[in-house]
Parts: C-alpha cells; sequence; structure tokens
C-alpha cells in the first residue's frame, strides 16, 4: 500500500465527485422515506390486482371459445402464469421496500473485507480466502438464525482478529517503536431500536482508539456503544473501561505475531510506513437493521499515538437509513474525505456499487492515495471498490451462498 511518505498523486489531479442532492426535498440522512415505502407496496397491490382483472377478461372468451379439455387446460396454464408473476412481482416489490416484509424469505446480506493493499503472498493465499470464508459463513449462520447485524459484523471481525494473518487485533502490525496500537469501531442503524442494543435512537455508535491490551478491539467498541454515553475511548481510559465491563485484557506482546515481527524489521531497514490487513463487516439482517464494523493495527511503522480511520465514525465506519459501510486504506486520506459518509449519502441516488467507484475514484485523485471500501445497502444490494494492488472481500447475498472474490483495482494505486 501506498504511504504518506512514498504517495505521489498518481491520477493526473483529476477529481472525479459525488453528484451532490441539492433539491429542497431532500430528506434527512436517518429516516427511513415512507413514501417509498407506500409506493412499493402500492404497485405490488396494483400489478397483482391487475393480473387478476386480466385473468377475469380471459376467462369469458376462452369459455366461450373451447368447451373442452384444451380449454380447460389453457386457463389452468393461464392461472398458473398470473399466479407466478404476481407473487415474484409482489414478492420483488416488498423486498425493496422493507426487508422485514418477507418473514418467509429469510434475507441474508453480508459482506466483509481483509484489507487493501499489498498483493498476498501466494503462501497466505488459500489460508486468507479459508479465513475470510470461515468467517464470513460464522456471520452468515447469525443473519440466518435471526440474528442482529450488529451480532454478525461483530462475529465475523472478532474472527479475524483472532486470526494472525490479519492486521487487527494479534497480528496487528507493529508502530515504528516496535509496538501495538489499534483501533476499531462500528456503527448501528435499526428503525425500530427504542433503548435496545443501539441505545436510546435508532443510531448506535462505538469505537476505541489506541488500544493496547484488547485482544478483541471490536468487542470493545461494541461495549463502548451499548454500555457507555460516549462514542469513543481511546488508549488507557479505554482499557480500564474494557476492565469494569468484564472485557479480557492481555500483555501487548501476546498480541505481537511472528509476521508482524518480520514487518517490523523491513520497517526498520526501508522506513517505509505501510499496511494491508485491516478487517471490516456490514450486514442488512432480516428486521431492516443495518451494522458495519472495523478494526485494525493501522500503518506498520506510524507514529505512536497516531489514531487512523478505522476507529473514526463516519470515515472508517457508518451505518444509516441508507446502508451501511466499512473502509480500509490509508487512513489518513479516509478522514478526511469522511470516506464511509460520503458513500452512504451517494446511495440516495445511486447503486451501492456506483457509489463504492465513485468514492474511491475521488479518494485516488483528490488525495493520490490509496483505499477500499464494502457497502450494503439497505435493500441488500452490496457495492466494492478499491485502488490498492490487492483487496479480498468475501460475501453472502442469499440464505445459503457465500463466496470469496480477490477484486480488481479500479485503476492503478499511485505508487
Ligand atoms: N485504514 C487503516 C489505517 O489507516 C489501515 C488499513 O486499512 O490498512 O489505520
Amino acid at each position: 500500500m501506498s504511504t504518506g511518505r512514498q504517495i505521489v498523486c498518481g491520477h493526473g489531479g483529476q477529481i472525479n465527485r459525488l453528484p451532490v442532492d441539492r433539491s429542497p426535498s431532500r430528506r434527512d440522512a436517518y429516516s427511513i422515506a415512507p413514501e417509498e415505502h407506500t409506493m412499493n407496496v402500492d404497485k405490488a397491490v396494483l400489478t397483482f390486482a391487475g393480473f387478476v382483472v386480466l385473468l377475469g377478461l380471459a376467462l369469458g372468451p376462452v369459455l366461450a371459445a373451447f368447451d373442452s379439455w384444451l380449454g380447460a387446460a389453457y386457463l389452468c396454464v393461464l392461472a398458473v402464469y398470473a399466479v407466478a408473476v404476481s407473487v415474484s412481482s409482489m414478492t420483488l416489490a416488498l423486498r425493496a421496500a422493507d426487508a422485514r416484509m418477507l418473514p418467509w424469505l429469510p434475507l441474508v446480506y453480508l459482506a466483509i473485507h481483509g484489507g487493501a493493499g499489498a498483493m498476498t503472498t501466494v503462501s497466505d493465499r488459500s489460508a486468507r480466502r479459508r479465513a475470510l470464508l470461515t468467517a464470513v459463513r460464522a456471520g452468515r449462520d447469525i443473519l440466518r438464525a435471526a440474528g442482529s447485524a450488529l451480532d454478525a459484523v461483530i462475529e465475523a471481525v472478532r474472527m479475524m482478529e483472532d486470526d494472525p494473518l490479519f492486521n487487527a487485533g494479534f497480528g496487528s502490525l507493529l508502530n515504528s517503536e516496535g509496538g501495538v496500537e489499534m483501533d476499531a469501531s462500528v456503527m448501528a442503524f435499526d428503525k425500530r431500536s427504542r433503548g435496545s442494543h443501539v441505545g436510546i435512537k435508532p443510531i448506535g455508535a462505538g469505537a476505541v482508539a489506541n488500544v493496547t491490551m484488547i485482544r478483541n478491539p471490536v468487542v470493545l467498541a461494541r461495549a463502548v456503544l451499548e454500555t457507555s454515553s460516549h462514542v469513543m475511548l481511546a488508549g488507557s481510559g479505554a482499557e480500564r473501561f474494557a476492565r469494569d465491563v468484564g472485557i479480557e485484557r492481555c500483555s501487548p506482546e501476546a498480541l505481537i505475531s511472528d509476521r508482524a515481527r518480520d514487518r517490523f524489521a523491513t520497517f526498520r531497514q526501508t522506513s517505509a510506513v505501510t499496511s494491508d490487513g485491516t478487517v471490516g463487516a456490514v450486514a442488512l439482517d432480516q428486521t431492516g437493521a443495518l451494522a458495519a464494523a472495523t478494526s485494525s493495527g493501522g500503518l506498520a511503522g506510524k507514529m505512536p499515538g497516531r489514531i487512523g480511520d478505522s476507529a473514526i465514525i463516519g470515515a472508517g465506519t457508518y451505518a444509516g437509513s441508507l446502508g451501511a459501510a466499512s473502509a480500509t486504506g490509508f487512513g489518513e486520506a479516509i478522514i478526511k474525505l469522511t470516506l464511509c459518509r460520503d458513500a452512504i449519502s451517494a446511495l440516495r441516488l445511486c447503486h451501492p456499487q456506483i457509489a463504492a467507484d465513485r468514492v474511491v475514484a475521488n479518494l485516488g485523485g483528490s488525495t493520490g492515495s490509496v483505499a477500499g471500501i464494502i457497502i450494503v445497502d439497505r435493500r441488500g444490494r452490496l457495492g466494492f471498490a478499491h485502488n490498492a494492488t490487492s483487496m479480498e472481500i468475501a460475501y453472502s447475498s442469499s440464505s445459503t451462498a457465500i463466496r470469496h472474490q480477490r477484486l480488481k483495482p479500479i485503476r492503478a494505486a499511485a505508487r
């Protein structure tokens, strides 16, 4: 991955800005548009009524024309066709309106990433693929069993934090003095929530920065969301809070993997500040709630005390009424552009894939830096993009299938 010291603007200064909705009727970012919901339901009911009328109109002449088995068979085919089209169009319209209206059709929308950065070594490829698939499967199973989007993203990220292949939790990359300093954040949007897992309002957010003794920073970020009146805790205060809420602490050395030691040795020779392997997840659950979580050891060789985007709500993590996003890449650029918030705002106007492409292209064009993002919107549509050398994701977009993908960069990374 490119770094603060190495970055050059590699995109000719071209800035691909997102279109901004300036209409006076622009909705509040946190409100579900009730008119849109009603419109979809109306469309479904009208479609169904239309087919019933058509069937009725067809019935008379056909009966008159065929007083035979052929007529009866024709009518049966017509009836089956009308019912099939009605049910499928109603299903599509209801799915578009609100996931909660399809209890018989469990929706499982989850995507995770293992960081944007350098190409994975050949020896690690299959292990990383397996790790991503295992984490996405665990999250998928939670959603399939009617668990919450928040539970699913926390579990998927927690599993990746425990895996030394990733730059989060155990295996975090080391700062310029050889120490571990980790960031994590989580955000959830649940419009039904009245003081349950996301607090008093429908939006809940929790983050920790610069923690050194916590094996699963994402679990601590969730505790900040659920049991504190704050959004972010840092350093020793966060660690004291962990003790108070019963989250196990460990020695900082216990979080240092052999891989991180090797990377530190490389840093001492080259002084290159690099990163990859940050982890994140986004999910939409069966009730329509959305959540995103991100966790990172940050940049290898960073200054002690540096806080990256993975701890910053709106930059590395965001969830609102329109969708949820998790980012990875050069944190300083992601923070300056509030990448995830920007991507979710763009969902008012476009598909998550277009939003992902645009915000990453904008970041590359305006800062010359590299980043990646994953997005799920409130209809369960997914979007992924990065402009680094490599980024791997895994996702589940039905109740059964899970997939791993090595994403192509949208354009060459600045080097
Ligand atoms: N975004 C992380 C940071 O800057 C690093 C990464 O995603 O690789 O701390």
